[in-house]
């Protein structure tokens, strides 16, 4: 601004002003200018309770057929029980995973440890719900029973923590509801481009908000080694050995 005052000696200065560019004032806002009213958002039917499935989820386990929505890790019939109405996981049987794949989803899951309490730590009512095949959402009784805080009910197995332990007393159900964000993958098959991300709710309770993962739940050594490009994967239970039982799994798309 201050070059636009100085003038070489003997320039004579300009008379007229430089014309200034007028644009149309703006149309006044009113309140409908920010109203969006189409397309309408799709109306559904909520459960009587939150155990009960909403009418656009996909009911995966409801007390009777197991092999409608699941096999064993081989594709066959799963050799986990049924047993008054609830699906439990036999010693030696396996994982069982679902028949069809999901990408971005919300789920819910009930699940129940044995109310006869044996083992301790990572020995003592251990399940649990991995997502994509390759994220644990960790079932476990972590009622007055000590583990590695990473590794607890409600942990992302070895990676985040529940924020608080709000487990229920060995043979009480227990409820999940998983929110899960699939990652995304550029050219690098290595790497995410999107990290997976999951919020998990434990008998209503907040106990995961929105973790970003740094690679698959591992055992031994750190995730993000182990990155593989990936799309969208079974949901599966874990057989750990000890009889955990399930209910009331369904899934909602998103
Ligand atoms: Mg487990």
């Amino acid at each position: 601004m201050l070059l636009a005052c100085v003038y070489v000696t003997g320039q004579t200065q300009p008379t007229t002003k430089p014309a200034v560019t007028k644009y149309p004032e703006l149309e006044k806002m009113t309140p409908g200018m920010t109203e969006i009213w189409e397309p309408e958002v799709p109306i559904i039917q909520s459960g009587t309770t939150n155990s009960d499935a909403p009418s656009d989820a996909i009911v995966l386990f409801n007390g009777s057929d197991v092999n409608a929505e699941w096999t064993d890790m081989q594709g066959n019939p799963t050799k986990w029980t049924i047993k008054d109405g609830t699906l439990v996981s036999v010693r030696g049987a396996g994982f069982i995973k679902s028949k069809r794949k999901f990408g971005n989803f919300q789920l819910h899951i009930e699940w129940k440890t044995p109310s006869e309490v044996t083992g301790e730590s990572q020995g003592r009512g251990n399940s649990g719900v991995f997502l994509q095949e390759l994220y644990e959402v960790q079932v476990l009784d972590s009622y007055n029973n000590r583990t590695y805080r990473n590794g607890q009910a409600g942990a992302m197995y070895k990676q985040y923590a529940p924020l608080v332990n709000v487990c229920k007393k060995p043979g009480e159900w227990q409820t999940y509801d998983i929110i899960y964000t699939a990652p995304v993958f550029g050219n690098d098959s290595t790497r995410y481009a999107v990290s997976p991300r999951v919020t998990v709710l434990q008998n209503g309770v907040l106990i995961q908000n929105n973790v970003v993962l740094r690679g698959p739940t591992e055992y031994i050594g750190i995730p993000e080694y182990f990155i593989k490009k990936h799309g969208p994967g079974s949901l599966e239970l874990q057989d750990h050995g000890n009889p955990v039982a399930y209910r009331n799994i369904w899934i909602r798309e998103l």
